[in-house]
């Protein structure tokens, strides 16, 4: 462990440097490292290929002979970049990403040798020892087999010496074990779903894909100062540290010019993902100091699960190249914005229409209004369940903290599509008899709704789940987080919701209304029956608090409390009525949260009983040491009334001192007693109540400690020379 001192001087010494250099323009080596379309057509045979694009559109199964011969294409383009392994790459429900590693080589019996070989039973599934990634007890430790299976439609990549496939990750029994299995389910009943709603505007759509662009948010802070906080290294966040004078008060930080030694960093992380396939697109400082933000161009939804999973990982690697660590971290410091990691999400046909794309024509306007509608019902009805779904640990402290998004969901829409909403519920009938009727004329009024045009201006940073401008924005996903659960609680309730809708309309066209009469008819009981889940004020609001309060909606404020929707009857019905996840799965997921939680929290708690025995008391009874060295001189050669001063501040330091012990003893009995619930949710509970409030009282007492104690004196990096790079 490095102490402050010598890593301010470490960290003075680090300059800005560029380590790799390509001379090709990003379009001719984007993809290099990736066995994509271009090399499958090289490394393959005709036959071969069109196996694997059919697998990827449609999920279907790859036989062994063809299989064999995509592991040669693989493996002979693999050999071609220098590789030596291959692990297969998934995604456990620990929210990381795990390969195991293994080399090409094998042991020929019939010439005695070793040779290389990459066989299509190697590709399509192995079996790795998986026995401590967690399961909720859907495997127990004695029956450890767990299967990878190759997940063709995504492509095959190298990192550093190894071929990476992507894989899905399933119990001996069939269960998921992962985040991939799931969601490659939500996309394909999403698909059509949609696509029989989508009929109804034309005729030719086949295909719906869901689709995902993420904006990662994270911080940088100097790699010499953060090995002085324990609290960063083992568990991503600050526990103690007093607020720099100056932080993000001024805004000077936002979309601000990029420090140097971060543009390398960038310039570094830019070119990795272009050869791994990731079209990074954006990036820019964020609002607090030290946080940044990468987005892509939007892709297929699993395929931007991959790339962001990827990304997390390459970039910490690179950041250590650059002497800096990332911090990916909800939360890192406190007082300071946290990071989010905003899934914005759409629909796409095969004939290249985003279906939340607002159109030209009345017909093309009906189908968006038709879709953003469907999803503003889906939120509204299964807001508990989308919250569960992005709840988590470090998510906890920006969900209802004094900062966005908060636990409440609501549905941004802004002015325009509110007051086109309102017009359709003024204006459209609702009983079915009146409509036949009146909407003989109503089809006029569809002709009426004006071409939308949607003003990038109208944006509100406050909302969870903003709609802007051809997409959704789902905002309150942690930064930390593997953007899947969200995007399959989205897929799911979306698809449920237009399955329905399709279904009203059916109906609505059996009592006799025509096709375009039926769907607004259908479209303007959703705007009345989700109307309460829109809200374009600020979020953050005390007055939101009590509207939402008004409204029914949920606000919950602790994961363990929003995961209980994960395991609700309405989860049942939402998940396993449409072969999402069957129960197990369910309360497997329910139970691995919950286990996470405590763990993480625990952690938490031992670093932060560290850093105040063994760091912070030691420190302030030094520097009592020496005052009270000061006070006797003093009072022996000048006066007693000239040790006043020293003796006040000694005072201070032992109060601050008893209060941290105090705590530490009360500390380590909520430890004890959480743990002795008989149940993890009642444990979970008591982790996220009386432990939690805990650290804020030691955070009291360190962070006035730290602002008493002489600065040179001091361990850990403090927030001021954590938050700013030079
Ligand atoms: P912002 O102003 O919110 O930064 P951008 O236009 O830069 O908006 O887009 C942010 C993200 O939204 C990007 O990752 C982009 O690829 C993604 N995006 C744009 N269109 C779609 C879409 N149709 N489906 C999913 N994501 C999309
Ligand atoms: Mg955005």
């Amino acid at each position: 462990m490095i102490l402050r001192f010598h890593a301010l001087k470490e960290a003075n010494s680090h300059v800005a440097f560029s380590t790799v250099a390509p001379t090709e323009r990003p379009e001719e080596y984007f993809g290099s490292h990736v066995f994509d379309l271009s090399k499958m057509k090289q490394y393959l045979s005709k036959e071969a290929y069109k196996v694997v694009v059919t697998a990827r559109e449609t999920g279907a199964r790859i036989d062994r002979e063809i299989a064999n011969e995509i592991a040669n294409g693989m493996k002979a383009w693999a050999a071609t970049m220098g590789v030596t392994h291959y692990a297969h790459w998934f995604q456990p429900l620990t929210g990381t990403t795990a390969e195991k590693h293994d080399s090409f080589l094998d042991y020929d019996f019939d010439e005695r040798r070793i040779i290389e070989n990459f066989s299509g039973s190697l590709l399509v599934q192995q079996e790795p020892d998986a026995s401590s990634f967690p399961s909720g007890g859907i495997r127990s430790t004695f029956e450890a087999r767990g299967y990878t299976a190759w997940d063709p439609a995504s492509p095959a990549f190298i990192i550093d010496k190894t071929l990476c496939i992507p894989s899905i990750f399933i119990s001996y029994t069939g269960e998921s074990l992962d985040f991939k299995t799931p969601l490659l389910k939500s996309n394909s009943l999403i698909d059509k779903a949609a696509t029989a709603v989508a009929k109804l505007f034309d005729k030719n759509v086949k295909r719906v894909t869901p689709t995902l662009g993420w904006e990662q948010e994270f911080f940088l802070v100097d790699y010499s100062l953060y090995q002085t906080r324990p609290d960063l290294m083992l568990t991503g966040r600050t526990l103690i540290g007093h607020a720099a004078a100056k932080d993000q008060q001024l805004e000077d930080h936002y979309f601000g010019s990029i420090p140097e030694r971060v543009k390398e960093f960038f310039k570094d992380l830019e070119i990795e993902c272009y050869r791994l396939g990731i079209p990074a697109k954006t990036k820019h400082n964020e609002v607090a100091p030290n946080q940044f933000e990468l987005a892509p161009i939007f892709e297929e939804v699993d395929l931007a699960v991959d790339h962001n999973i990827l990304l997390m990982d390459v970039m910490s690697k690179i950041a250590r190249r650059h002497n800096f660590a990332i911090l990916l971290h909800e939360k890192p410091f406190a007082g300071i914005n946290g990071s989010g990691k905003h899934n914005n999400w759409s629909m796409a046909t095969d004939t290249g229409v985003n279906l939340l794309q607002p159109g030209k024509t009345p017909n093309d306007n009906l189908q968006f209004i038709t879709f953003m509608i469907n999803v503003v019902k889906a939120v509204h009805e299964n807001a508990d369940i989308m919250l569960a779904s992005i709840a988590t640990t470090g998510n906890e402290h920006r969900l209802g903290g004094n900062e966005a998004p908060p636990a409440i969901f609501s549905v941004f829409l802004g002015s325009y599509l509110t007051a086109l909403l309102d017009q359709i519920e003024n204006t459209v009938p609702q009983d079915i008899n009146v409509a036949r009727e009146e909407m003989k004329h109503l089809s006029l009024d569809v002709e009426r709704i004006p071409q939308i045009i949607l003003h990038n201006t109208d944006r509100n940073r406050t909302s969870p789940f903003a709609f802007t401008g051809n997409k959704f924005e789902f905002r309150a996903v942690g930064s930390t987080a593997n953007c899947a659960p969200g995007m399959i609680a989205l897929n799911t309730a979306v698809a449920k919701q237009l399955f329905e809708f399709k279904n009203d309309v059916d109906k609505a066209v059996a009592g006799g209304l025509n096709k375009q009469n039926a769907i607004l008819h259908v479209i303007h009981g959703y705007t009345i029956s989700s109307k309460n889940i829109r809200f374009d004020g600020n979020n953050y609001s005390q007055e939101w608090q009590d509207e939402a309060a008004r409204r029914g909606l949920p606000n919950i404020r602790t994961a363990p409390e929003a995961w209980k929707a994960l395991v609700s009857e309405k989860a049942h019905k939402l998940f396993v009525d449409n072969s999402i996840y069957c129960e197990r799965e369910l309360e497997a997921r329910y139970e691995i949260n919950l286990e996470g939680y405590i763990k993480k929290i625990k952690i938490e708690a031992k670093v932060l009983l560290d850093l105040v025995l063994n760091y912070i008391v030691p420190t302030g009874m030094k520097y009592q040491n020496m005052l009270i060295e000061n006070a006797r001189g003093l009072a022996e050669l000048v006066g007693e009334e000239s040790a006043v001063p020293a003796k006040t501040l000694l005072k201070a330091i032992s109060a601050h001192i008893t209060g941290l012990q105090d705590n530490v003893n009360s500390l380590n009995k909520a430890l004890n007693y959480a743990d002795s619930l008989p149940s993890l949710a009642e444990s979970a509970g008591s982790y996220s109540t009386e432990v939690r409030s805990l650290f804020e009282k030691l955070r009291y007492h360190t962070d006035e400690l730290e602002m008493i104690i002489d600065n040179e004196a001091w361990p850990l990096a403090k927030y001021r020379e954590l938050l700013f790079i030079r």
